[in-house]
């Protein structure tokens, strides 16, 4: 493995005009990780990824691809000399070139033949050289998409959105294809998405953007159960937030009594952050809420419970558990459950 990372990015910067779409983004991207890049529409995904493609040129700050400087406030390298390979959501393949003559786009001639077969057997469409790209169907336009993209060793490999134009059951398997398979090539890869399920299956790390900042990047584990700020979790498994109310040893809330192991000042008032799958429930004449809505979810149903307080939390329940609309409930949190508390949007964590 490569002794420096494949990338690095400090303090990038970008804007339109007066919209400022990325800033102050720092990367350091070690060999043969994958970074899922991951947060909602307009946060400047695209943008960061087009950066680090070369296709548009940054206002501040540096960026480094496999130890050379690729751009900078006086570097611009262009894309094809950056040693990235880019695959877009759109596929982006030659329409009248063969799938393997799509593949051999770009790579030297003399080695050309048997580079193309390994790479066609890799992505798995050794018995489809020949055919012209509208005889395929989406995956398989992908595939060609990715060997080509894989075709010149890339130091990193650019992904936006590559499975969004696959239906559903499609998108799960070629995610664990071809996370497998980059992983067995030991590529690095940016792999941009809005789809949190996505973000945390293909990446070894998650960083997570909002209005042009990285929040926080971390393990899929780390920023799951591990949000640094309010909006990390709440954009991470529909996350609600109830209020408590600290004292010495305990956090009095609207789900009931939990323990206060923060050391936060007596008095002060947090947000806890529940999950869906944290929400007990069950029908109680002298409960704490009702139920306000049920979704049936297909493994599982999905209540939504009104709290006397006015807060509104979920609770996923099996099928064997089934409450009607409007029915008097208890909810609340298992006291041995760990919480994460938030203060001003800030994590309150144990000092470490
Ligand atoms: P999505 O998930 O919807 O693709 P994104 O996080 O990838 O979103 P970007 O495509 O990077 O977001 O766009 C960020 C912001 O920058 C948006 O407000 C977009 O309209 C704006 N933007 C992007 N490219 C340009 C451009 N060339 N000129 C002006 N504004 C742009």
């Amino acid at each position: 493995m490569n002794a420096f990372p494949a990338v690095v990015g400090q303090h990038i910067g970008k804007s339109f005009g007066d919209l400022t779409v990325v800033q102050g983004v720092n990367l350091r991207l070690p060999a043969g990780r994958i970074l899922a890049l991951l947060g909602p529409s307009g946060c400047g995904k695209t943008t960061l990824l087009r950066l680090l493609a070369g296709f548009e040129t940054l206002d501040s700050g540096y960026i480094d691809i496999d130890n050379q400087r690729v751009a900078d406030d006086r570097t611009h390298v262009p894309p094809e000399r950056r040693r990235v390979g880019i695959v877009f959501q759109d596929y982006a393949i030659f329409p009248h070139l063969s799938v393997a003559q799509n593949v051999a786009f770009g790579l030297k001639r003399s080695a050309a033949a048997e580079r193309v077969s390994h790479l066609l057997r890799l992505v798995g469409l050794d018995d489809l050289g020949d055919r012209m790209p509208h005889q395929l169907s989406g995956g398989q336009q992908q595939r060609v998409a990715l060997a080509r993209a894989l075709g010149p060793a890339p130091a990193v490999l650019l992904m936006d959105e590559p499975f969004s134009n696959l239906d559903a059951a499609l998108r799960l398997e070629m995610r664990r294809e071809v996370r497998a398979l980059l992983k067995g090539m030991g590529t690095t890869v940016v792999f941009v998405t809005h789809d949190q399920e996505e973000a945390l299956f293909m990446g070894d790390e998650v960083a997570i953007m909002r209005a042009g900042r990285i929040e926080q990047v971390d393990t899929p584990e780390a920023v799951f159960h591990r949000p640094r700020t309010r909006f990390v979790a709440e954009f991470l498994g529909h996350t609600d937030f109830v209020a408590a109310q600290v004292q010495e040893r305990q956090l009095l809330t609207s789900l009931g009594v939990l323990p206060q192991r923060l050391s936060l000042p007596a008095d002060s008032l947090v947000e806890v952050a529940v999950r869906p799958d944290d929400v007990r429930l069950a029908v109680a004449a002298d409960g704490n809420g009702y139920i306000a809505s049920r979704h049936f979810l297909g493994i599982a149903y999905l209540y939504q419970i009104r709290l006397d307080d006015g807060s509104l939390v979920h609770s996923w329940q099996p099928h064997t558990i089934n409450i009607p609309e409007g029915a008097r409930v208890r909810a609340w949190l298992d006291p041995d459950e760990t919480v994460t508390c938030f203060h001003d949007g800030q994590a309150v964590f144990l000092p470490d």
